[in-house]
C-alpha cells in the first residue's frame, strides 16, 4: 500500500442507503465543530450519535451537546481509568497521577472515597436529565489502570449500575481486558435493563454469554483491523438484534485508514466490513443495527 499521510482526513465513504446511528463517539476529542461532524456524518447516512461523557466536564458538556441537538444523545459517567484519578486526587492528570507514591495515596484514600461520592451524586444529577440516554462509559480497565486503581474502578462500576438501574437508563460498558470481573459484577449488581458492551472485546464464547444475558455489543473499527480474527467470529455469534455500530473517535479508525483520526462520517466502513461477517447485505444490517440503537438507548 502506499504510504498515508496520517494528517490527511481519510475520504467520505459511499453513503448508506438506511442511515444507522454511531452508538458511542468522543466529539470533544475531535478537532472539529459539533456542527461540521454532524452534517459530514449525516451525508453519509449517519444520521445519530451518542456522545459519551469520561469524566465530570465531559459529561456536563455531552448533556449540554444533547440538548442543543436532536441527532445527539448523551451518556454520562466517570471512566473506569478516571475512577481511580478521583479517589486518588489527580482528576485528569493521565496515566502518571496512578503511579503515585503510595504512602501519599494511603493518605488520601480516605477523602478520596468522598470525592468519588461527590463526583458520582455529579452524575446521577446528569443522569435524570431526558437526553441523556445512557450512564457510561462505565466498566472496568485493567490494561490502562495497575492492581492500585482496581478497588477504585470496582466500586465506581458497581455505583454506576446502581444509577442506571434507578434512572431507567442504558448502561455502557468500557471493557478492558476485565471481562470476568465486568461479568461477575453485573451478576451481582443485576444488571440494568439495558445493557451495551462499547467496543466489544471479547471472544465468540463471550458473545454467546452476553446473546443469553440479552446484552447488545457494539462492534468498532477494530473489528477490520488484519489480526482481529477473534472479533469476527465473536461478531459471528452475535445475534443480529443484538449487534451495534460505533467508531469511539477518535479512536480506532477503521481499515484502510488506521491510523488517522476516526470520526463518525467513517461508520460505513466498518459497517461493510461487518456486513461481510455476518453475511448479510449493507441495507439489511443497517436497518438491523439503526433499530438496535434506538432500542438500546430508548430514543
Ligand atoms: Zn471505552
Ligand atoms: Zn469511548
Amino acid at each position: 500500500m502506499a504510504k498515508q499521510d496520517n494528517d490527511t482526513p481519510p475520504p467520505l465513504p459511499e453513503p448508506l442507503r438506511v442511515p444507522v446511528a454511531d452508538s458511542h463517539t468522543h466529539l470533544d476529542m475531535q478537532d472539529t465543530t459539533v456542527e461540521a461532524a454532524l452534517a459530514k456524518a449525516a451525508s453519509v447516512g449517519v444520521t445519530t450519535l451518542v456522545q459519551v461523557g469520561c469524566d465530570l466536564a465531559g459529561s456536563r458538556w455531552a448533556a449540554d451537546t444533547a440538548a442543543a441537538h436532536a441527532a445527539v444523545h448523551a451518556a454520562v459517567a466517570l471512566h473506569p481509568n478516571e475512577a481511580p484519578r478521583i479517589v486518588q486526587g489527580d482528576p485528569a492528570e493521565g496515566g502518571g497521577g496512578l503511579r503515585a507514591d503510595r504512602s501519599r495515596q494511603a493518605a488520601r484514600t480516605a477523602g478520596g472515597d468522598a470525592a468519588l461520592d461527590d463526583a458520582l451524586a455529579e452524575i446521577d444529577a446528569l443522569a435524570a436529565r431526558p437526553e441523556v440516554r445512557g450512564v457510561g462509559e462505565t466498566g472496568l480497565d485493567y490494561f490502562r489502570t495497575g492492581p492500585e486503581g482496581t478497588a477504585a474502578q470496582q466500586r465506581s462500576f458497581r455505583a454506576h449500575i446502581e444509577i442506571a438501574k434507578r434512572r431507567g437508563k442504558a448502561l455502557v460498558i468500557h471493557d478492558r481486558e476485565a471481562h470476568d470481573d465486568v461479568l461477575r459484577i453485573l451478576r451481582e449488581e443485576g444488571a440494568p435493563d439495558r445493557v451495551v458492551f462499547h467496543c466489544y472485546s471479547g471472544d465468540a464464547a463471550m458473545a454467546e454469554t452476553c446473546a443469553a444475558a440479552g446484552y447488545f455489543m457494539s462492534f468498532a473499527g477494530n473489528v477490520t483491523f488484519k489480526n482481529a480474527q477473534p472479533l469476527r467470529d465473536a461478531l459471528a455469534v452475535a445475534p443480529p438484534e443484538l449487534v451495534l455500530v460505533e467508531t469511539d473517535a477518535p479512536f480506532l479508525t477503521p481499515a484502510p485508514y488506521r491510523g488517522r483520526a476516526n470520526a463518525p462520517y467513517l461508520i460505513p466502513f466498518t459497517l461493510r466490513a461487518m456486513a461481510e461477517v455476518k453475511g448479510m447485505t449493507e441495507d439489511a444490517l443497517a436497518s438491523a443495527v439503526a433499530a438496535n440503537t434506538a432500542r438500546a438507548f430508548d430514543y
